[in-house]
């Protein structure tokens, strides 16, 4: 018997003139998993995620969430087939306010005016901004518009989300939020690809880690393990 699988990624490729992103990278994520990936600056996880997410065309390489090939679909097409994702670069639409840039998201489930705000209030909620919704996305802080794209990203109704270091450039003190965000969607039906250089908070919420280095996978498994691999500690660590 083998577990369910939410999202399968076969020789995924990128290059950008002569630079190789992303070469020939593998790995499935089993439904409910949240499998975290690791790696220095330039390993190639956001561009990942943009060609898994069909931000970017692929050079090579397929994609499937639960069984459905989404190779050579645009992004809004993935996304309604349950894939969503939040960017690094944070995207907030900034004159808008916390409620209507989550309805952005839930225009992808409905197109009723009352059913996408209904869907944005329960999104807001469950990210902890019930008592920003009305405020424009601009004055919110770093750790509030992390969690703001996280919403954005929910009310798309996915059942794979990615998430692209949600923690980085957050003040410590709003970390904790964040973890406790991640491991509550954890104990959903969500599948989770987290990318994440806290190391205590990758080892706190991944059931299985990727360690990623030029592009390539470099070490895959039980997440301590991983992190204790030495190709990983050398490559990553930069020791
Ligand atoms: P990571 O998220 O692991 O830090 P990225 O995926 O952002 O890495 O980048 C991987 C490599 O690809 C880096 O060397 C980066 O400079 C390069 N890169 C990313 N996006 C582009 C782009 N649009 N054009 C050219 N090079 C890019
Ligand atoms: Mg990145």
């Amino acid at each position: 018997m083998s577990a369910a699988v939410a999202m399968t990624v076969k020789g995924v490729r990128k290059s950008f003139g002569g630079l190789v992103a992303v070469n020939d990278v593998s790995f499935t994520l089993g439904a409910g998993e949240v499998l975290g990936i690791v790696g220095p600056n330039g390993a190639g996880k956001s561009t990942l995620f943009d060609l898994v997410s069909g931000v970017q065309p692929r050079d090579s390489g397929s994609v499937e969430v639960f069984g459905e090939a989404v190779s050579g679909l645009p992004a809004h097409r993935i996304a309604r087939l349950g894939l969503a994702r939040t960017f690094q670069k944070l995207r907030p639409l900034a004159g808008l306010s916390v409620t209507d840039n989550v309805m952005v998201g839930a225009y992808c489930q409905t197109r009723s005016k009352a059913r996408a705000r209904a869907i944005a209030a329960e999104c807001v909620e469950a990210v902890g901004l019930t008592h920003k919704a009305d405020d424009h996305a601009d004055r919110l802080s770093t750790g509030q518009r992390k969690r703001l794209e996280v919403a954005r990203a929910l009310a798309t109704g996915p059942r794979v989300l990615l998430l692209d270091e949600i923690t980085a450039g957050v003040d410590p003190a709003g970390v904790p939020l964040l973890v406790e965000l991640i491991k509550k969607l954890a104990g959903t039906d969500l599948s989770i690809v987290i990318i994440e250089h806290r190391m205590r908070v990758i080892l706190d919420v991944s059931d299985r880690l990727l360690a990623m280095h030029l592009g390539a996978v470099i070490a895959e498994g039980n997440p301590t393990e991983v992190m204790r691999d030495p190709v990983v500690v050398e490559r990553y660590l930069g020791r």
